[in-house]
């Protein structure tokens, strides 16, 4: 909850708050299930700028926090930073009341539940901010934009196994496998060599 007590009612007034606050557990996590969210009880950073307006207290913001997840290609564990901006009216419970009167149309009910009420000049941010940092989370994070993901064959993590391969791409790797092994040792012992090193020492 925010006081907007300081700030007073005046149209025109500013006021800027920093604060921490904790990302609430389950159900209403900062995150999307079983992919990536701000875990129960990790520091959120919010950045506030407070301004009353005629009808109510106009508040626009920014949320840092650590999203963790994990890897949707190679399924590591990942931190990701998310800064997330927003901006939501909180109007006073008399001014909707006026306004509401002096529109002829007729009250739409989605739009209503849509409207945030300043209660006793607090207001509850915390619905503003889990819509927020879920938007700004990847729905596909990565560890990072490179990761080559799984070996669909065997599950091997393919990034701390480079040039792995299976089936006939195997005896090229072996192939430059070998390669590297004459080089190492120079003419003197290549018979360990891989099959593809037969050929060349034939025609020697
Ligand atoms: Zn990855
Ligand atoms: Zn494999």
């Amino acid at each position: 909850m925010f006081d907007t007590h300081e700030l007073g009612r005046r149209p025109g007034a500013l006021q800027r708050v920093s604060r921490s606050v904790e990302a609430p557990g389950s159900p209403a996590t900062f995150g999307i299930e079983g992919v990536i969210g701000v875990p129960e009880g990790a520091s959120v950073k919010l950045d506030l700028r407070l301004e009353s307006v005629m009808e109510g207290v106009l508040v626009t913001g920014t949320a840092r926090a650590t999203a963790e997840g994990e890897c949707v290609r190679c399924l590591e564990p990942l931190h990701q930073e998310v800064a997330a901006d927003f901006q939501e009216m909180f109007s006073y419970p008399d001014a909707d009341d006026r306004s509401r009167t002096r529109t002829a149309e007729p009250v739409d009910d989605a739009e209503d539940e849509d409207t945030l009420f300043l209660e006793d000049g607090l207001f509850d941010l915390e619905p503003v901010l889990r819509d927020a940092v879920v938007l700004a989370l990847p729905m596909q994070p990565v560890c990072r934009e490179t990761c080559a993901g799984l070996c669909s064959e065997c599950g091997i993590r393919l990034d701390e196994n480079p040039g792995h391969h299976h089936d006939a791409a195997d005896i090229r790797w072996a192939a430059l496998q070998g390669l590297a092994e004459t080089i190492k040792d120079g003419e003197k012992d290549n018979m360990g060599g891989a099959e593809a090193g037969v050929d060349e020492k034939q025609e020697k």
